[in-house]
């Protein structure tokens, strides 16, 4: 089966390290800040969300020494209350600056924090990343409208929706609006899923928490490239490959590969290595 390769910043293909040579990548989950080094290091390349802008503020001023298979994006979710509250526009952009990832953000229904308030925030953070495009992880449970409107209003370069629980229509129109999609095990087996996502746009995610074990995840990134490729008539391997081509690509759209650190571009096309 013609596996697609990355295209390099500078536009034309390139060739791609081999399946073997790849590192399992986990689009969103977080890690505690304070989980030892060395636990860090044994989960694979992966994008660290943080819940408020507080947090991202304490990784990045302890950040000697960390591993650097681990980046971690500053983020303001719905749910959190005390993050809203402080989220400050002039924060985040400072943090955005040298980071090549933004998460996690968006909009929840469910959450106490009043729709206006994550509406304010949401809309802040669409337009920071307009002026230097990202990796955004978005976060949409319950309010894949609400979110499809807003990117329909400000739109960004690539909005990655992380636990999309869209409808078909929805769906559709996500993917007509260039949205990628991390997924993991509970969103992989909806037939919207299935039917509706080309697989150019399908990231993996574990949506790990501070109290899962860092060196789980490569085991969970695993599995889902196991399940996904049961669904695509692909080998495990093959998943691990597009999906990375996949990051690349969206690397190449937001402009930001000279940001990303070793670790990263050991699984880059050669042109950006
Ligand atoms: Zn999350």
């Amino acid at each position: 089966m013609p596996r697609e390769l990355p295209v390099s910043r500078h536009g034309s293909l390139a060739a791609a390290p081999q399946p073997a040579e790849l590192a399992t990548l986990d689009a969103h989950a977080h890690l505690d800040p304070r989980a030892p080094f060395a636990q860090l290091e044994a989960c694979g390349a992966v994008l660290a969300m943080t819940l408020s802008l507080a947090e991202a503020e304490a990784v990045a001023q302890a950040s000697a020494g960390r591993p650097a298979n681990v980046m971690t994006a500053p983020g303001c979710h719905p749910r959190k209350a005390k993050a809203q509250a402080d989220f400050d526009v002039e924060r985040l952009r400072g943090l955005v600056g040298a980071c090549p990832v933004v998460g996690e953000v968006g909009l929840d229904s469910g959450s106490r924090v009043p729709t206006a308030d994550q509406l304010r925030t949401f809309r802040a953070v669409l337009g920071v990343v307009a002026e230097m495009p990202r990796l955004v992880s978005i976060h949409s449970f319950r309010s894949s409208g609400a979110v499809l409107d807003e990117l329909r209003r400000s739109p960004i370069r690539v909005p990655v929706l992380h636990w999309w629980t869209g409808t078909a229509a929805e769906t559709r129109e996500a993917v007509d609006l260039g949205c990628c999609f991390s997924v993991h095990s509970a969103v992989v087996r909806r037939s919207t899923w299935r039917t509706l996502v080309p697989p150019e746009r399908m990231l993996i995610e574990t949506d790990a928490g501070w109290s899962d074990p860092p060196n789980a995840i490569p085991h969970k990134v695993a599995w889902m490239e196991h399940l996904l490729g049961a669904q695509l008539g692909r080998s495990a391997a093959e998943v691990r490959a597009l999906a990375w081509s996949n990051f690349w690509r969206i690397v190449a759209e937001t402009g930001t590969a000279d940001l990303w650190p070793a670790p990263f571009r050991m699984s880059a096309p050669a042109a950006v290595r």
